[in-house]
């Protein structure tokens, strides 16, 4: 049974943030020339993390999902994957840039990793050159090459769909996912700390994205979406699926059932949440699991959090958090949460 918050949402999806790292800096994640790191003393070992998880599955999460930062930069992934494939979980996923991802994919289908999901925003090497700040859109796609091979299926492919910048490549990026295979997603630009460089024009909205996806195949097909998952999926007249993750224009906070847990063991309830709640501490001064259990539960039964919705009805919307906090602290940056 999962422990439900005040809105009577479950406690289910657990996003695990290995590093802070990442060898990307995408304009919409990472723009700035620099960053404040978390000390790597307050790391959690994989011990740690697998104690948490253990504590967390006990309350209702039966999803995992390991991210970053980039999680290939976290020294013996597979090791950590290892750990978790062994518990009794319905799905461990990982998140990646995939620049790393052909020399690892092995050893994380041997591990007991699931299902991967790649973020590819181009096919264009020049944009991608542009877009992350870095050279890598060729180690990108051998890395989504050697997924299928290295036998993974349910490979998913999620794009930041931005307006002026690779909205003319929705239909490219589709037919791409086909060949992979793997179904893309879309997902709008959202405002998160970090996103310094967020603006309203920025974001290709949902209705615009199926108004230019119809206009070329044809009709689309609305999917059912019984766990209540952030994509709304949708199936061209062929039958090929696609998903928009609608966070900006059209927010899912009613059913959200996520958390995130930072590299250092800050769990926090929602994208958007100024606070988090210390799990590190409790856990190296010896907390038991049944102390940690009270924690985490009281924490979740309390959550009120609905932060994109609250940020739908912002006039003026700009980027959620200033420079100055994120300088003050880091946790508030995407790229420290886990996105
Ligand atoms: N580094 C890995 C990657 O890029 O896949 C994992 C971490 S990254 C923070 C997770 C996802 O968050 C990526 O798919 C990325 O595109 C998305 N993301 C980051 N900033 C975003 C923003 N401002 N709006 C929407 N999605 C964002
Ligand atoms: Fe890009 Fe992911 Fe790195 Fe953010 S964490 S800069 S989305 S690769
Ligand atoms: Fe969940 Fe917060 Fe995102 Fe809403 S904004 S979907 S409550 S994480």
């Amino acid at each position: 049974m999962s422990v439900l918050d005040f809105y009577r949402r479950p406690l289910r999806n657990l996003r695990i943030s290995v590093t802070d790292r990442c060898n990307l800096r995408c304009r919409y994640c990472m723009p700035e020339a620099e960053y404040v790191w978390l000390p790597r003393r307050d790391l959690l070992t994989f011990e740690e993390i697998s104690t948490l998880v253990d504590v967390f599955m006990e309350l209702g999460v039966n999803k995992v999902r390991l991210t970053g930062g980039e999680p290939l930069l976290r020294r013996d992934l597979p090791e950590l994957v290892s750990m978790l494939s062994a518990k009794p979980l319905k799905d461990l996923a990982m998140t990646t840039n995939g620049v790393l991802l052909a020399g690892h994919v092995e050893a994380l289908k041997k591990a007991g990793l699931n299902r991967i999901t790649v973020s590819l925003d181009t096919l264009r090497a020049d944009r991608s050159k542009t877009l992350s700040q870095r050279a890598t859109h060729p180690s990108v796609l051998k890395g989504i090459a050697s997924v299928a091979p290295a036998g993974f299926t349910d490979t998913k492919i999620d794009t930041v769909a931005l307006n002026g910048v690779n909205d003319d490549e929705l239909i490219d990026l589709i037919e791409f996912g086909r060949t992979v295979p793997a179904e893309v997603r879309f997902i709008e630009y959202m405002d998160v700390g970090g996103a310094t460089a967020w603006s309203p024009d920025l974001v290709l909205s949902r209705a615009e994205m199926l108004t230019r996806i119809s206009a070329h195949y044809g009709p689309v097909t609305p999917l059912p979406n019984p766990d209540g998952a952030p994509a709304d999926r949708f199936a061209l007249p062929d039958g090929t699926t696609f998903g928009i993750v609608s966070s900006t224009t059209r927010p899912f906070c009613a059913t959200c059932d996520r958390s995130r847990l930072t590299a250092d063991g800050l769990w926090y309830l929602c994208l958007y949440a100024m606070e988090g709640v210390n799990l590190r501490d409790p856990l190296r001064e010896g907390a038991t699991k049944a102390e940690l259990a009270e924690l985490i539960s009281g924490a979740w039964r309390a959550r009120t959090d609905r932060g994109a919705v609250d940020r739908l009805a912002e006039r003026d919307r700009m980027p959620f958090v200033p420079l100055t906090a994120l300088k003050r602290d880091p946790h508030l940056e995407m790229h420290t949460r886990g996105g």
